[in-house]
C-alpha cells in the first residue's frame, strides 16, 4: 500500500485548517473523518456549540491561509456584553475600544467551508472513514471504511486533530511516561433557540453576546445570521436547587425561566419543545503531556481542549496551525520530530494558561458581570488602556485582540488583579472612580513587572 505523505485525523475546524496549510506547502494529505460529508447529510452536533465566537488569534491564522474575506460573511460582530438583570433590565459593557468585536459564526458553515478550501487545493478528505487505532511503532493508522472494512494505512506523518477524545492520544495512552488529566466540571450545557421575530427581524441587538448571569448558573446568547439566537444555558448537573435535575417537567422549566429568565423566555415560543428534545452536553477539560511522538503529533482539542468561558478552543486550535506552520516554514518538511518536539515546548505554557484562565472566566461570566461594580472596573481598565496604551492591556484585550502568549497575557493578567482589587476596596470609588491618580495605578503595574 502507498505510504501517505501526512494523514490528519479529524476534519473539524482545526485539521481542516491545518490540512490547507500543508496543502500549501506542497505536501501530500489524506484527512479521515469518522463523520459523514456535512454537505451531503446533515448531522446533529451533538456536545459541540452550534454557533461560536471567532477573536484575533483565529482571524491571524485565517489571514496566513488567505480566507478572511471568504470567511467575514459569514460572520455578525458583536462589540461588547448585553448583560440582562432579573427584571429584564440591560446594561452593555464594550470588549475593546470601539470597533473591536469578536464574531460569531456558525460551526457547521465555518466547517463546511474550510473543507470547500481544503478540497479546491486538493486534499483528500475521507468522510465516514472512522481511525480506530494506531500503532506508533510503525506510523500506520487502522481505518474502518464506509463499507465497514478495516484498512491499515502506512503514513510518514500523523496529525490527530481528532478533538477531545482523540483516538492519536488514547494510542500515545499506552506510552510509559505520558501524562494525561482530564476533568468534567460540575456544570452542563443545552442548547436552546430565540427565533427571528414575525417580522423577520432579530428580537435583541445582534450586535452583543447576551449574558444572563445568575450566580452559580446563566444563560447566553450569540446571533445567527438567519436572525435568530443560538442560545446556551449552563447549569449544575445536580446538587443544587437550580440545576439540570431538578428540571423533570414543564412546569420546573416554566417557573425557572420565568423567575429568573423572564425577558428571554418571552422571546422562546418553543422552549418546552426544544429543552426535552435537546441534549444536555457535559465540559471538559484535557491537559496531556508530551504531545508526539516521533512523527506524530495531537493539536487542537485533543491535545488541550478547554471548557468554553473565555471563547478561546477553536481560536488556540487555529493558533496552533499557526505556530506549527511557521516552524515548518522555518525549517523545512524533512525534520518532522524537530518540528513537532520545538512546537509542543512553545506552546504547552500557553495551551495551559488559557485553559486555567477559561475555567477562572466562568467565575467572572456568572456571577461577577452582574455586580455593577464590575462596570466600573472595566471603566477603570478602559481608561488605564486609553492613558498608557502599552503599560496596561486589560486581560480580556489581551486574550481576544492581540496574539500576546496566553502566558504572558496570564502572568500579567494575575498582577493586574492585585493592583486592581486594591483600587476597588475603595469604599467611594464608585464616586470617584474618575478622578483616579491613574498614573501611580500604572506605576504599580512596572514595579510589580520588575520584580
Ligand atoms: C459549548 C461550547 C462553546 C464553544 N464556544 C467557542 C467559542 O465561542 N470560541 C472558540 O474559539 N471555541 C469555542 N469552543 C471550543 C471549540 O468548539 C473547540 O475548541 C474546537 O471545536 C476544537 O476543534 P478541533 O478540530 O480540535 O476538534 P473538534 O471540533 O472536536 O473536531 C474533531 C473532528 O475529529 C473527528 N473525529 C473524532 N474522532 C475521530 C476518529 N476516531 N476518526 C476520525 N475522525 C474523528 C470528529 O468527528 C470531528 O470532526 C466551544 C466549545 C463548546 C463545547
Amino acid at each position: 500500500m502507498k505510504k501517505n505523505e501526512i494523514s490528519i485525523l479529524g476534519s473539524g475546524l482545526i485539521g481542516s485548517l491545518m490540512s490547507i496549510y500543508l496543502k500549501k506547502r506542497g505536501l501530500d494529505v489524506q484527512v479521515y473523518e469518522k463523520r459523514a460529508d456535512n454537505r451531503k447529510v446533515e448531522y446533529k452536533e451533538e456536545g459541540r456549540s452550534i454557533n461560536m465566537a471567532l477573536s484575533d488569534r483565529g482571524w491571524k491564522a485565517l489571514d496566513k491561509a488567505g480566507l478572511r474575506d471568504k470567511v467575514l460573511p459569514l460572520t455578525i460582530p458583536m462589540y461588547g456584553r448585553k448583560i440582562h438583570d432579573e427584571h429584564g433590565k440591560t446594561t452593555f459593557i464594550p470588549y475593546g475600544k470601539e470597533g473591536q468585536a469578536i464574531y460569531s459564526i456558525s460551526r457547521g458553515r465555518f466547517n463546511q467551508l474550510l473543507v470547500e478550501e481544503a478540497e479546491k487545493l486538493g486534499v483528500e478528505v475521507h468522510f465516514d472513514h472512522r481511525v480506530d487505532e494506531i500503532d506508533l511503532r510503525t506510523n500506520e493508522i487502522l481505518v474502518t471504511n464506509p463499507e465497514g472494512i478495516q484498512e491499515k494505512i502506512p503514513s510518514n506523518v500523523i496529525i490527530g486533530a481528532d478533538g477531545a477524545y482523540s483516538a492519536l492520544r488514547n494510542a500515545m495512552l499506552k506510552q510509559v511516561r505520558f501524562d494525561y488529566k482530564q476533568e468534567y466540571i460540575s456544570h452542563g450545557y443545552k442548547e436552546l433557540t430565540i427565533p427571528a421575530t414575525e417580522a423577520g427581524e432579530f428580537a435583541m441587538d445582534p450586535n452583543a453576546l447576551h449574558i444572563w448571569p445568575r450566580g452559580s448558573f446563566m444563560l447566553i446568547a450569540l446571533p445567527n445570521p438567519d436572525k435568530s439566537f443560538t442560545c446556551t444555558l449552563f447549569l449544575p448537573f445536580d446538587g443544587e436547587r437550580v440545576c439540570f435535575e431538578n428540571i423533570r417537567d414543564e412546569k420546573d422549566l416554566v417557573g425557572m425561566f420565568q423567575t429568573y429568565f423572564d425577558d428571554a423566555f418571552q422571546l422562546m415560543p418553543d422552549l418546552v419543545g426544544e429543552y426535552f428534545r435537546n441534549h444536555t452536553s457535559a465540559l471538559i477539560n484535557i491537559e496531556c503531556y508530551p504531545w508526539m511522538l516521533k512523527n506524530a503529533i495531537l493539536i487542537g482539542d485533543s491535545s488541550h481542549a478547554m471548557v468554553p468561558f473565555y471563547g478561546q478552543g477553536m481560536n488556540c486550535g487555529f493558533e496552533d496551525c499557526y505556530v506549527l506552520d511557521g516552524l515548518i516554514e522555518k525549517l523545512g518538511t524533512n525534520v518532522w520530530e524537530l518540528i513537532f518536539a520545538k512546537f509542543q515546548k512553545m506552546r504547552k505554557p500557553n495551551t495551559d494558561a488559557i485553559s486555567q484562565l477559561a475555567m477562572e472566566n466562568f467565575e467572572e461570566m456568572r456571577n461577577e458581570v452582574a455586580d455593577p461594580k464590575f462596570l466600573i472596573r472595566k471603566k477603570i481598565e478602559t481608561k488605564l488602556h486609553e492613558l498608557y496604551p502599552k503599560d496596561w492591556i486589560p486581560l480580556y484585550t489581551m486574550v481576544t485582540f492581540s496574539d500576546i502568549p496566553y502566558s504572558e497575557a496570564y502572568a500579567q493578567g494575575k498582577l493586574q488583579k492585585k493592583i486592581m482589587d486594591k483600587v476597588m476596596s475603595n469604599p467611594l470609588i464608585t464616586q470617584n472612580w474618575n478622578k483616579l491618580d491613574y498614573e501611580d495605578i500604572v506605576n504599580q503595574m512596572d514595579k510589580a513587572k520588575a520584580f
